[in-house]
């Protein structure tokens, strides 16, 4: 039983005051069905700050253009912001070079563009792709249509009953035939935070590359592709406090460098005839048609915002407020907890007696209260632990002790309705 300090620790934290950072989220201040919102689906979409709002604003107001195309000062002005963004990434990533950075729709599209480019170019039958049980359907469907159309073979990596990733199991799975290994780093549906070095090391051994599903982790730890050393590292913007419709897949360059395009189009090329066509450097190749500009740009803003709050400060914070919310609703008659790792991020998955998780979500939020009640496209992990579904409660900055508490009594309601 983890027993968290009454108090938080400030000097741990790094002085991280959620009370003085709430006003940076317009969206939170607000009443819904008469009580003050209380945002616990973060593991979902994260709420963005002035600072992110703002850049989204002034770059329509003052600089919209398309850009790499035009010499206008305009044109100019949006390509200096964009690829400003794109070194904000790089080193938000700890990435060599910008190159390595390409801007996508978010963490699906991120992996499509692997399987798609990638994928068709070096897997072929007889091959084997490795995934673990813990996965989004994000990180599993593109996997499956790759194996069905090469011959390859999908291999699971088993978890236990805390929803721990099996390193032994994962060694005895990799095989000579491994192409590639596939995992999330912290999982939406459990919050389990994987051994990802140990991962890319047994892998690296092997001769497999290695992606990391990175959606639920860069908003709670420091992420470093270098010391990682990942060969593909997957993010969304909007659950890191930017805007929705643009991610990040990072490539080491000796990979990228080796890969066909994956869309094409405009922008993605050098040179074009009739006869043959010369595609552009990294990371243009993989970036056909005009660029989701503004929200680029946003995203910027938003690992500038992380970056003042200071990830090593929000991790600490974060982690008191799942040990309180953990040992609260450990100690709740009924719930079953899914996903106990001894390693978690930010993510609470349980279920209430038989309640359904649909009727306990529609509860809560008549209380003003957001979780995400449902299988979290996590459908296998679901089968993994007998439930179709569960409530989710999952934790940003922002949140607080008496967020949690607000919670649990609400729990009390529920229970009483459905006794
Ligand atoms: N991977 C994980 C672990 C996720 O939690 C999510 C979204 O919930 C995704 C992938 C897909 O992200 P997006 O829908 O932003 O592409």
């Amino acid at each position: 039983m983890i027993t968290h300090p009454a108090t938080l620790d400030v000097e741990r934290t790094a002085g991280l005051d959620p009370e003085v950072l709430r006003r940076d989220f317009p969206v939170l201040h607000q009443e819904v069905h008469g009580k003050p919102l209380v945002y616990l689906d973060n593991a979902a979409t994260t709420q963005k700050p002035s600072s992110v709002i703002d850049a989204l604003v002034r770059y329509y107001e003052h600089d919209n253009a398309n850009v790499h195309r035009g010499i206008h000062e305009l044109s100019q002005r949006a390509t200096n912001d964009y690829e400003d963004a794109r070194t904000v990434v790089q080193e938000f990533l700890g990435a060599a070079e910008s190159e390595e950075i390409i801007y996508t729709r978010g963490t699906t599209e991120s992996i499509n563009l692997v399987t798609a480019s990638w994928g068709r170019a070096n897997v072929g039958p007889g091959d084997e792709v490795l995934i673990s049980a813990m996965e989004h359907h994000s990180n599993i469907v593109p996997w499956q249509i790759l194996c069905e159309e090469k011959g390859a073979r999908l291999k699971i990596v088993p978890i236990n009953d805390d929803g721990e990733f099996l390193l032994d199991e994962y060694e005895r799975l990799l095989s000579d035939h491994t192409r590639i290994v596939a995992v999330n780093h912290v999982s939406n549906a459990l919050g389990s935070v994987n051994p990802v070095r140990e991962i890319v090391d047994l892998a690296h051994e092997r001769g497999a590359l290695v992606l990391i599903d990175g959606a639920q982790a860069v908003a709670h730890m420091k992420v470093d592709v270098r010391s990682l050393e990942c060969d593909f590292y997957a993010f969304s913007s909007h659950k890191i406090f930017g805007p929705t419709g643009i991610g990040i897949l990072y490539g080491k360059r000796s990979v990228l460098e080796t890969m066909p395009p994956c869309e094409s189009g405009g922008d993605m090329i050098k040179h074009v005839t009739f006869e043959k066509t010369i595609y552009n450097d990294l990371p243009y190749k993989f970036e056909a048609g005009t660029p989701n500009i503004a929200d680029a740009i946003g995203l910027g803003a938003a690992l500038r915002y992380v970056n003042n709050v200071g990830l090593e400060g929000i991790g600490a914070y974060e982690e008191d407020l799942l040990a309180y919310a953990t040992e609260r609703l450990a100690a709740f008659e009924g719930v079953r907890l899914i996903g106990t790792a001894k390693h978690k991020a930010s993510v609470l998955s349980f279920n209430l007696d038989s309640i359904h998780p649909h009727d306990l979500g529609t509860v809560l939020d008549r209380e003003g209260i957001a979780v995400r009640a449902g299988h979290h496209c996590a459908q296998p992990v679901m089968d993994r632990f007998g439930v179709t579904a569960t409530v989710r409660a999952s934790f940003a900055f922002y949140n607080t002790r008496a967020e949690v508490d607000r919670l649990v009594e609400t729990l009390h309601k529920a229970r009483e309705i459905f006794a």
